[in-house]
């Protein structure tokens, strides 16, 4: 009996862990002939592109751009202006795992296996969240089988000269512009990082109102009683920003209380662990790894 074909596959986000995985990969297995490719919503931050740009260029291969056709705005014609939520999330089927699939298919319609590479660490608890729906396609995390942990991808980005995307310096993870999973504060900041982008979202917000505004319905970003509209009030942002330097000072603290040093605490990439999900956690990982 002949043996299946295999096709190796590994998703960027944006964000460091894939990176990492992605020069991981390429210095770990060189025997392996991995495809790159990228889910683009068309709403991508600017960083996000520029980062991809400098990887694939490290890494000498093209990183595949997939789902660019039926972006962000389309898709949310077709939702008839609902924003996407966590209730309803047809932004994460609709412009990653389907442009995924229908990238593969071909692939398994012609009789191959397929791996994905995940870039899950091994201090992270998310195993289980990675179970494949399709027969051929199987999924696998170097990083913890091997038992790579954030301070590890933090040295493969640094030794590549790469570093951390831009956007960590204000936000947590990659992933859309407007992600409603992004916490006040990283509202606050894109706002002003990015003020186009920001007023782009509340003009997303209006749309919704204008289109429903028959039945007085209401949604937000940020929850339904909380329009971006109020982040144009400098005192609700001087709280924000007040709340958010609060909620650091503490956790420095209970880090110290435990002698935690050895795990260097990047504000924004431990902001999961700053906030303890509070605000904005169960964030996607598709999108974000
Ligand atoms: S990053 Fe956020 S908005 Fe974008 S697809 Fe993922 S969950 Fe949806």
């Amino acid at each position: 009996m002949s043996e299946k074909k295999i096709k190796h596959v590994l998703g960027l986000s944006g964000g460091k862990d894939s990176a990492a995985l992605a020069v991981y990969m390429r210095d770990h297995y060189p025997e392996l002939e991995i495809d790159y490719f990228f889910t683009d919503t068309g709403k991508e931050l600017p960083e996000v592109e520029d980062y991809l740009n400098k990887l694939e260029a490290y890494l000498g291969k093209p990183i595949e751009r997939l789902g660019a056709n039926q972006d962000f705005d389309y898709w949310l014609n077709e939702y008839n202006h609902f924003l996407p939520s966590g209730h309803q999330r047809w932004c994460t089927v609709q412009m990653k795992l389907v442009p995924f699939e229908n990238w593969i298919k071909p692939y398994l319609n012609e009789g191959y296996e397929i791996i994905s590479y995940v870039g899950i660490r091994a201090d992270e608890p998310w195993r289980e969240g990675y179970i494949p729906t399709q027969k051929y396609l199987s999924i696998k995390m170097p990083f913890a089988d091997d038992g790579l942990v954030k301070a590890d991808i933090l040295e493969i980005l640094e030794g590549t000269g790469l570093g951390l995307p831009k956007y960590y310096e204000w936000r947590s993870r990659s992933g859309c512009t407007f992600c409603f999973y992004q916490r006040k504060i990283e509202w606050v900041r894109l706002k002003e990082r990015h003020p186009e982008a920001f007023e782009e979202a509340k003009a997303y917000e209006k749309q919704f109102q204008d289109e429903k505004s028959t039945n007085g319905e209401t949604y937000y970003w940020m929850g339904k009683d909380t329009p971006l509209s109020t982040l144009d009030d400098p005192e609700r942002i001087a709280q924000i920003e007040a709340d958010h330097a609060e909620k650091v000072k503490r956790f420095k603290k209970k880090r110290r209380r435990k002698e935690v040093y050895d795990d260097e605490l990047i504000e924004m990439i431990d902001l999961d662990a700053i906030y303890d999900d509070v605000e904005g956690g169960g964030a996607c990982v598709t999108c974000y790894k």
